[in-house]
Protein backbone atom coordinates (compact mmCIF):
# COMPACT_ATOMS: atom_id res chain seq x y z
CA UNK A 1 0.00 0.00 0.00
CA UNK A 2 1.43 3.54 -0.92
CA UNK A 3 1.20 5.72 2.09
CA UNK A 4 -1.48 8.37 -0.03
CA UNK A 5 -3.68 5.23 0.06
CA UNK A 6 -3.31 4.82 3.13
CA UNK A 7 -4.43 8.33 3.61
CA UNK A 8 -7.95 7.76 1.49
CA UNK A 9 -8.44 4.04 2.43
CA UNK A 10 -12.03 4.04 4.15
CA UNK A 11 -12.31 5.11 7.72
CA UNK A 12 -15.66 3.25 8.56
CA UNK A 13 -15.31 0.08 8.92
CA UNK A 14 -17.99 -2.66 7.15
CA UNK A 15 -19.48 -5.67 9.79
CA UNK A 16 -20.81 -9.22 7.73
CA UNK A 17 -22.91 -11.54 9.09
CA UNK A 18 -21.40 -14.62 8.19
CA UNK A 19 -24.20 -17.77 7.58
CA UNK A 20 -24.34 -20.38 4.76
CA UNK A 21 -23.89 -17.97 2.07
CA UNK A 22 -20.04 -17.81 3.25
CA UNK A 23 -19.74 -21.26 4.20
CA UNK A 24 -17.42 -22.12 1.27
CA UNK A 25 -14.24 -21.22 2.08
CA UNK A 26 -13.75 -19.30 -1.45
CA UNK A 27 -16.55 -17.31 -1.06
CA UNK A 28 -15.88 -16.60 1.82
CA UNK A 29 -12.31 -15.42 1.10
CA UNK A 30 -13.79 -12.77 -1.22
CA UNK A 31 -16.11 -11.43 1.24
CA UNK A 32 -13.54 -11.16 3.33
CA UNK A 33 -11.32 -9.67 0.58
CA UNK A 34 -14.25 -7.28 -0.14
CA UNK A 35 -12.73 -5.19 2.73
CA UNK A 36 -14.79 -6.76 6.00
CA UNK A 37 -13.31 -6.09 9.20
CA UNK A 38 -15.40 -7.08 11.53
CA UNK A 39 -17.38 -10.94 11.44
CA UNK A 40 -20.56 -11.61 13.28
CA UNK A 41 -21.53 -14.93 13.91
CA UNK A 42 -25.24 -14.99 14.79
CA UNK A 43 -26.11 -17.57 17.46
CA UNK A 44 -29.58 -17.24 16.42
CA UNK A 45 -29.21 -19.59 13.23
CA UNK A 46 -26.92 -22.52 12.89
CA UNK A 47 -24.97 -25.06 15.33
CA UNK A 48 -21.89 -24.84 17.52
CA UNK A 49 -20.30 -26.76 14.90
CA UNK A 50 -21.02 -24.59 12.26
CA UNK A 51 -19.57 -21.58 13.90
CA UNK A 52 -16.69 -23.51 15.01
CA UNK A 53 -15.87 -24.32 11.16
CA UNK A 54 -16.94 -20.47 10.14
CA UNK A 55 -14.27 -19.19 12.70
CA UNK A 56 -11.70 -21.64 11.21
CA UNK A 57 -11.98 -20.04 8.26
CA UNK A 58 -11.77 -16.77 9.01
CA UNK A 59 -8.83 -17.15 11.48
CA UNK A 60 -6.63 -19.26 8.90
CA UNK A 61 -7.95 -16.18 5.99
CA UNK A 62 -6.60 -13.65 8.45
CA UNK A 63 -3.38 -15.23 9.23
CA UNK A 64 -2.73 -16.14 5.91
CA UNK A 65 -3.78 -12.46 5.14
CA UNK A 66 -1.39 -10.90 8.12
CA UNK A 67 -5.49 -8.86 8.54
CA UNK A 68 -6.62 -8.33 12.25
CA UNK A 69 -10.59 -9.36 11.45
CA UNK A 70 -12.27 -9.29 14.70
CA UNK A 71 -15.13 -12.37 15.24
CA UNK A 72 -18.33 -11.08 17.30
CA UNK A 73 -21.02 -13.63 18.45
CA UNK A 74 -24.46 -12.60 18.55
CA UNK A 75 -25.76 -13.96 21.53
CA UNK A 76 -29.66 -14.10 20.51
CA UNK A 77 -31.03 -12.84 24.21
CA UNK A 78 -34.88 -13.91 24.63
CA UNK A 79 -35.90 -13.62 21.28
CA UNK A 80 -39.98 -15.27 21.22
CA UNK A 81 -40.73 -17.53 18.24
CA UNK A 82 -43.79 -19.36 17.15
CA UNK A 83 -43.49 -23.41 17.37
CA UNK A 84 -43.94 -25.35 14.66
CA UNK A 85 -47.05 -24.92 12.07
CA UNK A 86 -48.83 -27.17 11.41
CA UNK A 87 -48.77 -28.08 7.63
CA UNK A 88 -45.89 -25.15 7.68
CA UNK A 89 -48.15 -22.18 6.84
CA UNK A 90 -51.57 -20.47 8.42
CA UNK A 91 -53.01 -17.69 6.65
CA UNK A 92 -54.33 -14.93 9.11
CA UNK A 93 -57.09 -12.12 7.75
CA UNK A 94 -58.28 -8.77 9.32
CA UNK A 95 -60.95 -9.33 11.97
CA UNK A 96 -60.17 -12.95 12.47
CA UNK A 97 -59.72 -14.37 16.13
CA UNK A 98 -56.67 -15.72 17.22
CA UNK A 99 -55.99 -17.46 20.80
CA UNK A 100 -52.11 -17.82 22.20
CA UNK A 101 -51.81 -20.46 24.50
CA UNK A 102 -49.88 -22.31 26.96
CA UNK A 103 -47.56 -25.22 25.80
CA UNK A 104 -45.51 -26.81 23.29
CA UNK A 105 -48.00 -28.01 20.50
CA UNK A 106 -48.29 -27.06 16.97
CA UNK A 107 -49.67 -23.75 15.68
CA UNK A 108 -53.22 -24.78 14.30
CA UNK A 109 -55.61 -22.41 12.66
CA UNK A 110 -56.85 -20.07 15.17
CA UNK A 111 -54.74 -21.70 18.10
CA UNK A 112 -51.05 -20.58 18.45
CA UNK A 113 -48.28 -21.36 20.76
CA UNK A 114 -44.27 -19.85 21.55
CA UNK A 115 -41.34 -20.88 22.99
CA UNK A 116 -41.65 -18.21 25.64
CA UNK A 117 -44.11 -20.46 28.52
CA UNK A 118 -45.07 -16.86 30.29
CA UNK A 119 -46.72 -15.62 26.96
CA UNK A 120 -50.36 -15.84 28.65
CA UNK A 121 -48.92 -14.79 32.02
CA UNK A 122 -47.63 -11.28 31.24
CA UNK A 123 -49.83 -10.03 27.53
CA UNK A 124 -52.51 -7.91 28.68
CA UNK A 125 -55.36 -6.73 27.14
CA UNK A 126 -54.49 -3.66 24.86
CA UNK A 127 -51.08 -5.29 23.82
CA UNK A 128 -49.88 -5.95 20.77
CA UNK A 129 -49.00 -9.19 19.48
CA UNK A 130 -46.66 -9.17 16.23
CA UNK A 131 -45.48 -11.65 14.24
CA UNK A 132 -42.61 -12.03 11.22
CA UNK A 133 -41.29 -8.33 12.19
CA UNK A 134 -44.30 -6.78 13.15
CA UNK A 135 -45.45 -8.19 9.00
CA UNK A 136 -48.93 -10.05 10.58
CA UNK A 137 -50.11 -7.75 13.36
CA UNK A 138 -52.83 -8.65 16.64
CA UNK A 139 -54.33 -6.60 19.58
CA UNK A 140 -55.07 -8.57 22.52
CA UNK A 141 -58.91 -8.28 23.55
CA UNK A 142 -59.66 -11.07 26.17
CA UNK A 143 -57.35 -13.24 28.54
CA UNK A 144 -57.89 -16.93 30.58
CA UNK A 145 -56.04 -18.64 32.56
CA UNK A 146 -54.28 -20.70 29.55
CA UNK A 147 -55.02 -18.45 26.82
CA UNK A 148 -55.29 -14.97 25.31
CA UNK A 149 -57.95 -14.01 22.19
CA UNK A 150 -56.04 -11.47 19.75
CA UNK A 151 -58.20 -10.05 16.52
CA UNK A 152 -56.16 -9.40 13.93
CA UNK A 153 -55.00 -6.41 12.96
CA UNK A 154 -52.89 -7.09 9.62
CA UNK A 155 -53.15 -9.99 7.82
CA UNK A 156 -50.67 -12.47 6.25
CA UNK A 157 -49.12 -15.89 6.02
CA UNK A 158 -47.83 -17.28 9.34
CA UNK A 159 -45.09 -19.29 8.93
CA UNK A 160 -43.10 -21.87 11.57
CA UNK A 161 -40.57 -20.27 14.12
CA UNK A 162 -41.38 -16.55 12.82
CA UNK A 163 -40.14 -14.34 15.27
CA UNK A 164 -42.78 -12.48 17.92
CA UNK A 165 -42.65 -9.17 19.38
CA UNK A 166 -44.61 -7.90 22.33
CA UNK A 167 -43.83 -3.77 22.43
CA UNK A 168 -46.04 -2.86 24.93
CA UNK A 169 -45.50 -5.97 27.46
CA UNK A 170 -43.01 -5.86 30.03
CA UNK A 171 -41.23 -9.30 29.68
CA UNK A 172 -40.07 -10.62 32.90
CA UNK A 173 -37.53 -13.16 30.84
CA UNK A 174 -33.59 -12.24 31.63
CA UNK A 175 -31.55 -11.26 29.52
CA UNK A 176 -29.37 -14.00 28.93
CA UNK A 177 -31.23 -17.21 28.51
CA UNK A 178 -29.90 -20.73 29.03
CA UNK A 179 -29.38 -20.95 25.34
CA UNK A 180 -27.04 -17.66 25.97
CA UNK A 181 -25.36 -19.09 28.39
CA UNK A 182 -24.14 -21.98 26.52
CA UNK A 183 -22.81 -19.80 23.58
CA UNK A 184 -21.59 -17.35 25.66
CA UNK A 185 -19.35 -20.45 26.93
CA UNK A 186 -18.54 -21.33 23.47
CA UNK A 187 -17.48 -17.81 22.63
CA UNK A 188 -15.35 -17.49 25.20
CA UNK A 189 -13.27 -21.15 25.16
CA UNK A 190 -13.20 -20.11 21.15
CA UNK A 191 -11.85 -16.72 21.97
CA UNK A 192 -14.10 -14.28 19.96
CA UNK A 193 -13.43 -11.14 20.21
CA UNK A 194 -16.92 -9.24 20.93
CA UNK A 195 -20.11 -10.94 22.43
CA UNK A 196 -23.43 -8.70 21.12
CA UNK A 197 -26.34 -8.60 23.89
CA UNK A 198 -29.94 -9.00 22.14
CA UNK A 199 -32.73 -7.57 23.75
CA UNK A 200 -31.09 -5.26 26.45
CA UNK A 201 -33.84 -3.36 28.55
CA UNK A 202 -32.54 -2.67 32.21
CA UNK A 203 -28.93 -1.84 33.59
CA UNK A 204 -28.53 -5.17 35.45
CA UNK A 205 -28.80 -7.40 32.42
CA UNK A 206 -25.33 -5.48 31.30
CA UNK A 207 -24.00 -6.39 34.42
CA UNK A 208 -24.83 -9.64 34.51
CA UNK A 209 -23.51 -10.46 30.84
CA UNK A 210 -20.18 -8.39 32.31
CA UNK A 211 -20.34 -10.77 35.55
CA UNK A 212 -20.80 -13.89 33.28
CA UNK A 213 -17.70 -13.25 31.14
CA UNK A 214 -15.70 -12.36 34.13
CA UNK A 215 -16.36 -15.71 35.77
CA UNK A 216 -15.34 -17.60 32.71
CA UNK A 217 -12.12 -15.44 32.40
CA UNK A 218 -13.72 -14.44 29.50
CA UNK A 219 -11.90 -11.03 27.73
CA UNK A 220 -14.53 -10.20 25.18
CA UNK A 221 -15.39 -7.26 24.62
CA UNK A 222 -18.85 -6.50 24.85
CA UNK A 223 -21.89 -5.22 22.12
CA UNK A 224 -24.94 -3.88 23.26
CA UNK A 225 -27.88 -4.21 21.11
CA UNK A 226 -30.27 -1.30 21.07
CA UNK A 227 -33.60 -2.53 19.83
CA UNK A 228 -35.89 -2.52 23.03
CA UNK A 229 -37.62 0.74 23.13
CA UNK A 230 -36.98 0.14 27.50
CA UNK A 231 -33.41 0.35 26.63
CA UNK A 232 -33.43 3.97 25.04
CA UNK A 233 -34.45 4.72 29.07
CA UNK A 234 -31.30 3.65 29.87
CA UNK A 235 -29.14 4.62 27.21
CA UNK A 236 -26.22 6.39 29.42
CA UNK A 237 -25.81 3.94 31.46
CA UNK A 238 -25.65 1.33 28.58
CA UNK A 239 -22.82 3.61 26.83
CA UNK A 240 -20.82 3.86 29.66
CA UNK A 241 -20.64 0.26 30.54
CA UNK A 242 -20.54 -1.58 27.52
CA UNK A 243 -17.30 -1.38 24.49
CA UNK A 244 -19.92 -0.96 22.02
CA UNK A 245 -23.04 0.07 20.53
CA UNK A 246 -25.17 -1.75 17.93
CA UNK A 247 -28.46 0.08 16.59
CA UNK A 248 -30.24 -3.17 15.64
CA UNK A 249 -32.72 -1.18 13.89
CA UNK A 250 -34.56 -4.65 13.03
CA UNK A 251 -36.27 -5.39 16.12
CA UNK A 252 -35.95 -1.46 16.84
CA UNK A 253 -38.37 -0.66 13.96
CA UNK A 254 -40.87 -3.51 14.89
CA UNK A 255 -40.95 -2.78 18.85
CA UNK A 256 -41.39 1.31 17.82
CA UNK A 257 -43.01 3.38 15.27
CA UNK A 258 -40.22 2.90 12.57
CA UNK A 259 -40.65 6.74 11.66
CA UNK A 260 -38.83 7.43 14.74
CA UNK A 261 -36.08 5.15 13.87
CA UNK A 262 -34.32 7.57 12.17
CA UNK A 263 -33.81 9.91 14.78
CA UNK A 264 -33.33 7.75 17.40
CA UNK A 265 -30.30 6.16 15.36
CA UNK A 266 -28.63 9.63 15.38
CA UNK A 267 -29.33 10.06 18.55
CA UNK A 268 -27.75 7.19 19.78
CA UNK A 269 -24.39 7.64 16.99
CA UNK A 270 -23.78 11.29 19.02
CA UNK A 271 -24.33 9.97 22.57
CA UNK A 272 -21.58 7.45 21.66
CA UNK A 273 -19.45 9.32 19.98
CA UNK A 274 -19.46 12.01 22.65
CA UNK A 275 -18.49 9.31 25.18
CA UNK A 276 -15.89 7.46 23.34
CA UNK A 277 -17.45 4.89 22.41
CA UNK A 278 -17.88 3.37 18.78
CA UNK A 279 -21.62 2.66 17.43
CA UNK A 280 -22.41 0.17 14.73
CA UNK A 281 -25.63 0.63 12.36
CA UNK A 282 -27.35 -2.83 11.67
CA UNK A 283 -30.23 -3.87 9.93
CA UNK A 284 -31.59 -3.82 5.99
CA UNK A 285 -28.75 -1.63 4.92
CA UNK A 286 -28.53 -3.43 1.59
CA UNK A 287 -31.42 -5.55 1.85
CA UNK A 288 -32.29 -5.69 -1.63
CA UNK A 289 -28.73 -7.41 -2.43
CA UNK A 290 -29.90 -10.15 -0.59
CA UNK A 291 -31.06 -11.39 -4.20
CA UNK A 292 -30.20 -8.70 -6.44
CA UNK A 293 -26.67 -7.92 -7.62
CA UNK A 294 -27.68 -3.87 -7.53
CA UNK A 295 -28.85 -2.12 -4.62
CA UNK A 296 -32.19 0.32 -4.34
CA UNK A 297 -31.49 3.88 -4.18
CA UNK A 298 -32.48 4.52 -0.69
CA UNK A 299 -30.82 1.76 0.55
CA UNK A 300 -27.61 3.36 -1.34
CA UNK A 301 -28.14 6.64 0.58
CA UNK A 302 -28.83 5.03 3.87
CA UNK A 303 -26.01 3.40 3.76
CA UNK A 304 -24.41 6.66 3.27
CA UNK A 305 -26.34 8.64 5.74
CA UNK A 306 -24.75 6.43 8.23
CA UNK A 307 -21.49 7.45 7.42
CA UNK A 308 -21.95 11.40 6.97
CA UNK A 309 -23.46 10.93 10.99
CA UNK A 310 -19.57 9.23 11.38
CA UNK A 311 -20.72 6.12 12.79
CA UNK A 312 -17.76 3.61 13.04
CA UNK A 313 -19.65 0.47 11.23
CA UNK A 314 -22.25 -0.30 8.93
CA UNK A 315 -23.40 -4.04 9.25
CA UNK A 316 -24.62 -6.46 6.37
CA UNK A 317 -26.85 -9.30 7.49
CA UNK A 318 -28.76 -11.08 5.41
CA UNK A 319 -26.77 -9.83 2.74
CA UNK A 320 -23.76 -11.90 3.16
CA UNK A 321 -25.27 -14.60 5.87
CA UNK A 322 -27.52 -15.66 3.14
CA UNK A 323 -27.66 -13.46 0.00
CA UNK A 324 -26.92 -14.66 -3.51
CA UNK A 325 -24.39 -11.53 -4.24
CA UNK A 326 -22.46 -11.55 -0.51
CA UNK A 327 -18.91 -9.99 -1.85
CA UNK A 328 -21.01 -7.58 -4.13
CA UNK A 329 -22.88 -6.31 -1.37
CA UNK A 330 -19.44 -5.75 0.84
CA UNK A 331 -17.87 -4.08 -2.21
CA UNK A 332 -20.65 -1.84 -2.92
CA UNK A 333 -20.59 -0.66 0.97
CA UNK A 334 -17.01 -0.24 0.52
CA UNK A 335 -17.83 2.52 -2.79
CA UNK A 336 -20.86 3.73 -0.46
CA UNK A 337 -18.16 4.95 2.14
CA UNK A 338 -15.72 5.72 0.02
CA UNK A 339 -17.56 8.50 -2.09
CA UNK A 340 -19.21 9.33 0.89
CA UNK A 341 -15.78 9.94 2.74
CA UNK A 342 -14.23 11.87 -0.41
CA UNK A 343 -17.13 14.22 0.18
CA UNK A 344 -16.72 14.61 3.81
CA UNK A 345 -12.70 14.96 3.51
CA UNK A 346 -13.74 18.27 0.93
CA UNK A 347 -16.51 19.74 3.11
CA UNK A 348 -14.67 19.02 6.80
CA UNK A 349 -16.30 20.69 9.58
CA UNK A 350 -15.71 21.47 13.34
CA UNK A 351 -18.24 19.30 14.02
CA UNK A 352 -15.74 16.35 14.22
CA UNK A 353 -14.13 18.28 17.17
CA UNK A 354 -13.56 15.78 19.63
CA UNK A 355 -15.76 15.48 22.97
CA UNK A 356 -14.53 15.80 26.32
CA UNK A 357 -17.00 14.49 28.70
CA UNK A 358 -14.76 13.66 32.01
CA UNK A 359 -11.50 15.27 33.63
CA UNK A 360 -9.83 11.75 32.64
CA UNK A 361 -6.15 12.47 31.55
CA UNK A 362 -6.42 9.93 28.70
CA UNK A 363 -9.04 12.32 27.31
CA UNK A 364 -6.92 15.34 27.85
CA UNK A 365 -3.99 13.40 26.05
CA UNK A 366 -6.22 12.74 23.17
CA UNK A 367 -7.51 16.31 22.75
CA UNK A 368 -3.76 17.64 22.63
CA UNK A 369 -3.17 14.62 19.93
CA UNK A 370 -5.98 15.33 17.62
CA UNK A 371 -5.17 19.49 18.04
CA UNK A 372 -1.79 18.97 17.05
CA UNK A 373 -2.21 16.24 14.27
CA UNK A 374 -5.03 18.70 12.29
CA UNK A 375 -3.01 21.83 13.10
CA UNK A 376 0.37 19.96 11.07
CA UNK A 377 -1.51 18.16 8.64
CA UNK A 378 -0.09 15.00 9.93
CA UNK A 379 0.56 11.91 8.29
CA UNK A 380 -1.31 10.32 10.91
CA UNK A 381 -1.79 9.69 14.35
CA UNK A 382 -0.26 6.78 15.83
CA UNK A 383 -0.88 5.82 19.66
CA UNK A 384 0.71 2.77 21.91
CA UNK A 385 -1.99 1.00 24.00
CA UNK A 386 -2.27 -2.24 25.85
CA UNK A 387 -6.47 -2.04 25.99
CA UNK A 388 -7.33 -0.34 22.94
CA UNK A 389 -9.21 2.29 24.96
CA UNK A 390 -6.95 5.44 23.96
CA UNK A 391 -7.33 4.20 20.60
CA UNK A 392 -10.96 4.07 21.04
CA UNK A 393 -10.80 7.72 22.04
CA UNK A 394 -8.84 8.79 19.00
CA UNK A 395 -11.22 7.04 16.67
CA UNK A 396 -14.03 8.81 18.45
CA UNK A 397 -12.70 12.05 17.15
CA UNK A 398 -13.30 11.42 13.40
CA UNK A 399 -9.97 12.64 12.26
CA UNK A 400 -9.02 13.18 9.06
CA UNK A 401 -5.82 11.23 8.91
CA UNK A 402 -6.22 7.77 10.39
CA UNK A 403 -5.31 6.46 13.34
CA UNK A 404 -2.33 3.65 13.75
CA UNK A 405 -3.45 1.11 16.57
CA UNK A 406 0.13 -0.52 18.08
CA UNK A 407 -0.38 -3.20 20.33
CA UNK A 408 1.16 -6.50 21.74
CA UNK A 409 -1.79 -8.10 22.61
CA UNK A 410 -3.61 -10.19 19.78
CA UNK A 411 -7.03 -9.32 21.01
CA UNK A 412 -6.45 -5.77 21.42
CA UNK A 413 -5.23 -6.14 17.83
CA UNK A 414 -8.47 -7.70 16.28
CA UNK A 415 -10.59 -5.35 18.64
CA UNK A 416 -9.70 -2.04 17.22
CA UNK A 417 -10.32 -2.88 13.98
CA UNK A 418 -14.12 -2.07 14.74
CA UNK A 419 -12.87 1.47 15.08
CA UNK A 420 -13.37 4.25 13.06
CA UNK A 421 -10.04 5.21 10.58
CA UNK A 422 -7.83 2.79 13.03
CA UNK A 423 -5.06 0.36 11.12
CA UNK A 424 -4.45 -1.80 13.75
CA UNK A 425 -0.58 -2.60 14.04
CA UNK A 426 0.70 -5.42 16.32
CA UNK A 427 4.52 -5.18 17.88
CA UNK A 428 6.52 -6.48 20.78
CA UNK A 429 5.45 -4.57 24.56
CA UNK A 430 8.43 -2.04 24.15
CA UNK A 431 10.06 -0.27 26.91
CA UNK A 432 11.28 3.16 25.89
CA UNK A 433 9.67 5.93 24.04
CA UNK A 434 13.21 5.68 22.05
CA UNK A 435 12.94 2.27 20.84
CA UNK A 436 9.09 2.83 20.22
CA UNK A 437 9.64 5.20 17.96
CA UNK A 438 12.17 3.45 16.05
CA UNK A 439 9.66 0.36 15.83
CA UNK A 440 6.66 2.84 14.66
CA UNK A 441 8.76 4.23 11.96
CA UNK A 442 9.87 0.66 10.45
CA UNK A 443 6.38 -0.33 11.01
CA UNK A 444 4.77 2.83 8.77
CA UNK A 445 7.14 2.60 6.32
CA UNK A 446 7.15 -1.24 5.98
CA UNK A 447 2.88 -1.19 5.61
CA UNK A 448 3.46 1.74 3.19
CA UNK A 449 1.75 4.23 5.64
CA UNK A 450 3.75 6.82 5.86
CA UNK A 451 7.57 8.01 4.14
CA UNK A 452 10.80 9.13 5.98
CA UNK A 453 10.20 12.81 6.90
CA UNK A 454 6.67 12.98 7.09
CA UNK A 455 5.25 14.17 10.66
CA UNK A 456 3.33 12.04 13.15
CA UNK A 457 1.99 12.58 15.97
CA UNK A 458 2.51 10.01 18.58
CA UNK A 459 0.13 9.21 21.84
CA UNK A 460 2.42 6.92 24.08
CA UNK A 461 3.21 6.48 28.02
CA UNK A 462 6.29 7.62 29.97
CA UNK A 463 5.81 3.68 31.42
CA UNK A 464 4.85 1.74 28.51
CA UNK A 465 2.58 -1.70 28.71
CA UNK A 466 0.44 -0.18 31.92
CA UNK A 467 -2.87 -0.10 31.43
CA UNK A 468 -4.12 3.56 31.41
CA UNK A 469 -0.84 5.09 31.96
CA UNK A 470 -1.04 7.15 28.43
CA UNK A 471 0.24 10.46 29.38
CA UNK A 472 2.59 11.70 26.36
CA UNK A 473 1.86 13.32 23.00
CA UNK A 474 5.10 13.70 20.52
CA UNK A 475 5.65 15.57 17.24
CA UNK A 476 7.61 12.80 15.20
CA UNK A 477 9.36 12.98 11.90
CA UNK A 478 9.75 9.38 10.66
CA UNK A 479 13.45 8.36 10.60
CA UNK A 480 14.03 10.77 13.14
CA UNK A 481 15.51 9.64 16.96
CA UNK A 482 13.70 10.43 19.85
CA UNK A 483 16.22 11.15 22.75
CA UNK A 484 16.19 8.24 25.42
CA UNK A 485 14.88 10.40 28.80
CA UNK A 486 17.46 11.49 31.31
CA UNK A 487 18.53 8.95 34.31
CA UNK A 488 16.38 9.16 36.86
C1 LIG B 1 -31.71 -6.31 14.51
O1 LIG B 1 -32.78 -6.61 15.05
O2 LIG B 1 -31.58 -5.28 13.83
C2 LIG B 1 -30.53 -7.15 14.73
C3 LIG B 1 -29.33 -6.80 14.33
O3 LIG B 1 -30.70 -8.30 15.43
P1 LIG B 1 -31.00 -9.74 14.79
O4 LIG B 1 -30.31 -9.77 13.46
O5 LIG B 1 -30.43 -10.69 15.77
O6 LIG B 1 -32.46 -9.78 14.69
Amino acid sequence: MEASDARSAIRTKIVATLGPATDDPERLAAVLEAGVSVCRLNFSHGTHADHARTLRNVRAWADAHDRPIAVLGDLCGPKIRLNDVAGGAIDVHRGDTVQFVRGDAECTPGRFTTNYPRFVDEVDIGHRVFIDDGLIRFLVTDRQPDAVTCTCTTGGRVLSHKGVNLPNTALSTPALTEKDRADLDWAIEHGLDYVALSFVREPHDVDELHECIQQRGGRAGVVLKIEKPQALDHLDYFIEHTDAIMIARGDLGVEMDVWRVPLIQKDITTRCRRAGKPVIVATQMLQSMVTNPMPTRAEVSDVANAIIDLNDAVMLSAETAAGTYPDLAVTMMGHVAEATENYLRRNESDSRQPFTTTDDPAQAITHSAVQAARRLDARLVAAWTATGRTVRLLASCRLPMPVVGLTYDPRVYRQMNLLYGVIPLRTEPMSHPGKMARVLDQKLVEKGLATTGDVVVVVTSTQPNQPGATDTTLIHRVGTDIPAPPEQ
